[in-house]
């Protein structure tokens, strides 16, 4: 059976507004996600546990299985220890792509899902290329396992996920989640003479 005739996947999701478009095409398609949420490296806590409920009250209102995880942000960091400034791209964020698929690669072969994708590609501020180089390795450990490394933005897929974010009024999150890229959004944030962002005081979409 290839990727394309499985109907069940277990979707890593990083957050609410990238998944919104990401879920509504899959149960258009008949495949039934289970949400895995796995993001040690949201930062602070209280950001991690907003996001995360914007998350569950989607997956609730759809009816759609969400799997909850540790919040393991010291072991995050131990493993991108040395690349606090490295570039949102750079290697930083190579390891931390690594880290989130790897439970979810893990999660999967111990689950009985054969495929696995993430949300994590769906916004334009990412590299595509490392997010699935991340997945296709994580994959790679389980024979078994496929990873479905679909590009979600095609057929307009960023004016659907603005579109669904608004209709859904999801939490908009100003950086991208760890404390490295919260102290490089408010650098640069100073810079234009903006504010500091404060974790969980940013707008709903509408
Ligand atoms: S900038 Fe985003 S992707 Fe990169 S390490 Fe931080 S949280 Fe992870």
């Amino acid at each position: 059976m290839g990727i394309n005739d499985e109907t069940k996947l277990l979707l890593h999701v990083c957050c609410a507004p990238c998944s919104g478009v990401i879920i509504e095409r899959l149960l258009a398609q008949g495949v039934m996600p289970t949400v895995f949420f796995y993001n040690p490296n949201i930062f602070p806590l209280k950001e991690y546990l907003f996001r995360k409920d914007s998350i569950i009250k989607f997956a609730k209102k759809n009816s759609i299985p969400f799997v909850d995880t540790d919040y393991e942000n010291s072991l995050w960091k131990s493993r991108v220890a040395g690349l606090d400034n490295e570039p949102e791209r750079g290697r930083r964020c190579e390891k931390c792509f690594d880290i989130r698929l790897e439970r979810t690669a893990l999660y999967a072969h111990e689950n009985g899902f054969k495929a696995f994708a993430t949300t994590n590609g769906m916004s334009r501020w990412k590299d595509l290329a490392q997010v699935n180089l991340a997945g296709l390795k994580a994959a790679a450990r389980y024979p078994e396992v496929v990873f479905w490394d679909k590009n979600w933005r095609k057929n307009n897929g960023e004016a659907q996920m603005y579109a669904i974010a608004k209709k859904e009024h999801f939490y908009r999150q100003e950086y991208c989640g760890c404390e490295f890229s919260l102290a490089a959004a408010n650098a640069l944030r100073q810079k234009q003479g903006l504010p500091s962002i404060e974790p969980c005081e940013s707008s709903i979409y509408t």
